[in-house]
């Protein structure tokens, strides 16, 4: 089995990575100088200095490959940044460093243990970066010969190909023809074929004979062969996760179930098997590891199963930095009787980073609130943003954030191309923020479906003391 480990190479190298889009769309970075100075307002990140300082000290030595298994946390009340911080530094990191997100509640999912996935959400954030040469045949199409009576599902064929020195003839299968007909290769065209992918490209009539091999790409490299002969080696490079070449080669799943997301569970002598073959690519110089980062948001909402099966992950050999972010105070641990710091217990926490962020100025809020205007195309009167920037100091910057919209609507029904104050005590009245909903439940004591029955204080704010 272990043999035959695939990178899943060619399915991959097609699949693009969505946008971030929502509440941090602003975000473009953690808004550093060279120095990794933070800059007061720059890539959408305003204030909260220190904590962006540190995180551009933790990213460099992530891309120095130097924080593999280490572990950061933020900490600090609601909406003060904790996770657009996290997606500043996801922003900075180099396009094939992979960066995982998930709110510690995702674990609790019926379909697979906690420790599995956490283990996938580890591995996801392992990048592999594999050196692949490619041979790619070049010449003229002398003939051409498909079978199209099997129109149905295959379609069989033969392509001779000749170059100045040797006739090749290939049979052809269902793909091949596809990406034939996709170029509209005739006889008499010169065509390339990467024999690893398949892939067809339609070359000039000139390109063999001229030799102007630059058109193929910088990554091209020729091996040098004797005169006429026109095969050549491509270096391919590509960054696959762990997690996408565990899934790739478990038998059961196949890499169709990438795009599902539905992997399930994954054999850990799989897993074994996978880890020595990538250990062989690494000391064959076929392969590299790109420790990436996992972001796990909510952290207090593991239990104390996941925290020890986490501590102990840190210490393997194939760790991603992991950041957790709470904006807990003492709390208890999940699954124990103990309370403590951020609801981690102590010997996770005695290996961690920690990072504190505090609540923002008037001023920075303003600065925030503005950005998210731009962001969403709104417009907001000087009056507008001072109620706004008022609310988020008595609320959270992320009420204040989300009335934005919802006032925009009602800005919109009246036909004004501007939100005024008006407009933003209407929504203020509409929705409620948290303190006002939880004085709304007292008042309605008793005529409420399940009341909760006392037990544990209220964990939602930061406790300091
Ligand atoms: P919670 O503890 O409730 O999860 P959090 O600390 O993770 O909160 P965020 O979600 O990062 O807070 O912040 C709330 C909103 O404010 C988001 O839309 C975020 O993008 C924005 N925001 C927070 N801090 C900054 C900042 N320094 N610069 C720009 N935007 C920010």
């Amino acid at each position: 089995m272990a043999a035959t480990i695939s990178t899943g190479a060619t399915e991959l190298r097609d699949i693009t990575k969505m946008e971030r889009i929502g509440a941090h769309s602003h975000i473009r970075g953690l808004g550093l100088d060279d120095r990794l100075e933070p800059r007061a307002n720059s890539q959408g990140m305003v204030g909260q200095a220190k904590a962006r300082k540190a995180a551009g000290m933790i990213l460099k030595m992530v891309q120095e490959g130097r924080i593999a298994g280490r572990a950061m946390l933020f900490a600090g009340p609601p909406s003060t940044g904790k996770t657009a911080i996290a997606l500043g530094m996801a922003q900075t990191l180099g396009a094939d460093v992979p960066f995982t997100m998930i709110a510690a509640s995702e674990v609790f999912s019926l379909s697979m243990s906690k420790t599995e996935a956490l283990t996938q959400a580890l591995r996801r954030s392992i990048g592999v970066r594999i050196k692949e040469e490619t041979e790619i045949i070049e010449g003229e199409v002398v003939e051409m010969q498909i079978d199209r009576s099997l129109t149905g599902a295959t379609k069989t064929g033969k392509l001779t190909i000749k170059t100045t020195d040797m006739e090749t003839v290939y049979d052809l299968g269902t793909k091949m023809i596809d990406a034939l007909s996709k170029e509209k290769v005739t006889a008499g065209d010169v065509i390339a074929i990467d024999k690893t992918s398949g892939k067809v490209s339609k070359l000039g009539r000139s390109f063999a004979r001229s030799r102007d091999y630059d058109a193929m790409g910088a990554d091209t490299r020729f091996v040098q062969c004797p005169e006429g002969e026109v095969q050549k080696r491509k270096e391919v490079v590509h960054t696959v996760s762990l997690h996408e070449i565990d899934v790739i080669n478990s038998r059961t799943q196949g890499f169709l179930a990438l795009f599902a997301g539905d992997t399930g569970e994954i054999k850990p002598e799989l897993r074994d098997q996978i880890n020595t073959k990538v250990a062989e690519w690494r000391e064959e110089g076929k392969a590299e590891i790109i420790p990436g980062v996992l972001f796990i948001d909510e952290v207090h909402m593991l239990d104390i199963e996941c925290f020890s099966f986490l501590n102990r992950a840190l210490e393997n050999e194939l760790s991603p930095l992991v950041i957790m972010a709470s904006n807990r105070g003492m709390a208890r641990i999940r699954g124990t009787k103990f309370r403590s710091p951020h609801g981690l217990p102590v010997d996770l926490l005695d290996r961690v980073l920690i990072v504190s962020t505090s609540p923002y100025s008037d001023e920075e809020i303003a600065q925030i609130i503005k950005i998210r205007c731009e962001e969403e195309d709104v417009n907001l009167t000087e009056g507008a943003l001072m109620v706004l920037t008022k609310i988020a100091g008595d609320n959270t910057l992320r009420y204040a954030l989300n009335l934005i919209s919802t006032a925009q609507v009602i800005a919109r029904k009246r036909k004004s191309a501007q939100v005024e104050v008006d407009d933003v005590r209407k929504v203020y009245g509409y929705f409620m923020d948290e303190k006002r909903s939880v004085q709304w439940l007292r008042e309605q004591q008793g005529s409420l479906l399940f009341e909760e029955v006392g037990g544990e204080p209220r964990g939602d704010a930061m406790d300091t003391t």
